[in-house]
């Protein structure tokens, strides 16, 4: 049982980071030990690797994939949303980024299938069969039905993905964070007492208006990371983290065992899901609230850390307030102000744009 209110310690990383633009270039291989991006970064193909949730981190690679055409991009994604239902293995963020990427998403919702139908739904509704919290359209129930036959004839969710995706030809390499089961539990505390939900239900059911005591990654330290992730993240010139819940997406990723390690040791830089102290769309805050960081640009920033984050980007209207603390709790991470949000796929191209420029700054 991994609780997800502090990130795995990166040991030594934060004592030797630099404090201050200037100070970095040169000295900086030496002082941090990263491996600085190989000598073929301007010529062979940029090799990036992102951790990421469903809505934020899925929108945010469509802006990478048009800033970045010739990258091969491989994305962790996050399973420790999935969860059981009608006995199938659904995989909320996986799929967000596959039909994103593969052009079948529900614009509208940002999830789910584009001209979905819900007869499945309604039969089983007829029958008392529950939950009916949770909507799943018919389209979305072939990928849950053709993921679960696989994953019972004995393929491992990394090979399933591998599968699903070559329907939907997303453009970059999905691989989910773990082959084995991890689960986001809340710990909430209501009239029905002090219990421990599925995160799904605190988030669909209960729309996250009950207060969360803790999240828990239940499952994560007997956890691996699926096969290709730690290569991935070793073989990247940068990691990205993209605009995604930085509790229940990032944070349930970087509680695998090894993963945070391997992050720890590249460039790393991270575009903000707050803006102007709001998430945007969705209830992040009330996940931030829970592990007592708070919804603003710098909390975010300040909560992954120096020992992981070398870079920033912050949305215009928080370029100040994040300047007042810069020099303080953001020691050690470059800080760049630009319009993110991701209001259309061009819009977000130049917020990937300017994810990448960060990145090869600070591995120069
Ligand atoms: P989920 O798994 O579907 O909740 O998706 P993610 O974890 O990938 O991302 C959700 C987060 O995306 C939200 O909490 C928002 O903070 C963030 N987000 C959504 N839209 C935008 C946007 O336009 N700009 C930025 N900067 N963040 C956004
Ligand atoms: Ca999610």
């Amino acid at each position: 049982m991994i609780k997800l209110d502090r990130l795995p310690v990166m040991t030594g990383k934060s004592a030797r980071k630099s404090w201050g633009p200037s100070l970095r270039a040169g000295t900086r291989a030496a002082r941090t030990g990263r491996r600085l991006p190989g000598p073929g970064w301007q010529t062979r193909r940029m090799r990036i690797t992102l951790l990421a949730g469903g809505v934020g981190g899925a929108r945010f690679l469509r802006g990478l994939r048009m800033a970045a055409p010739d990258a091969e991009i491989t994305v962790i994604g996050n399973t420790g949303d999935d969860i059981m239902l009608f006995g199938l293995h659904v995989c909320p963020d996986l799929d967000t980024v596959m039909y994103t990427l593969g052009g079948g998403i529900s614009e509208e919702q940002g999830w789910g299938r584009a001209d979905e139908t819900y007869a499945v739904q309604s039969e089983l509704t007829a029958y008392g069969a529950g939950p009916d919290w949770f909507r799943l359209g018919d389209r979305d129930f072939a990928t849950h039905i053709a993921r679960t036959s696989m994953l019972s004839a004995g393929l491992p969710l990394s090979v399933v993905t591998r599968q699903l995706c070559e329907r939907w030809r997303p453009g970059v390499r999905l691989l989910p964070m773990t082959d084995d089961d991890v689960q986001t539990h809340v710990e909430i505390d209501d009239e029905a007492g002090r219990r421990t939900v599925h995160f799904q239900e605190w988030w669909v059911r209960l729309h996250a208006k009950v207060p969360a005591l803790s999240f828990i990654a239940s499952g994560a330290e007997q956890a691996a990371p699926a096969p290709g992730v730690l290569q991935a993240i070793a073989d990247a010139d940068f990691v990205v983290l993209p605009p995604s819940n930085p509790v229940v997406s990032i944070g349930v990723i970087l509680a695998i065992p090894g993963i945070a390690e391997a992050v720890g040791t590249k460039t790393v830089v991270g575009v903000s899901p707050v803006i102007g102290g709001a998430p945007v769309r969705g209830m992040a805050d009330a996940c931030l609230a829970a592990i007592g960081v708070k919804t603003s640009a710098a909390a975010v920033a300040a909560h992954y850390g120096p020992g992981l984050l070398d870079g920033w980007l912050v949305d215009s209207s928080d370029a100040s307030a994040v300047a007042a603390v810069e020099a303080t709790e953001l020691a050690g991470i470059a800080v760049r102000a630009l319009p993110l949000l991701m209001t259309d796929v061009a819009t977000t191209a130049t917020i990937a744009r300017a994810a990448i420029d960060l990145a090869a700054e600070l591995a120069r």
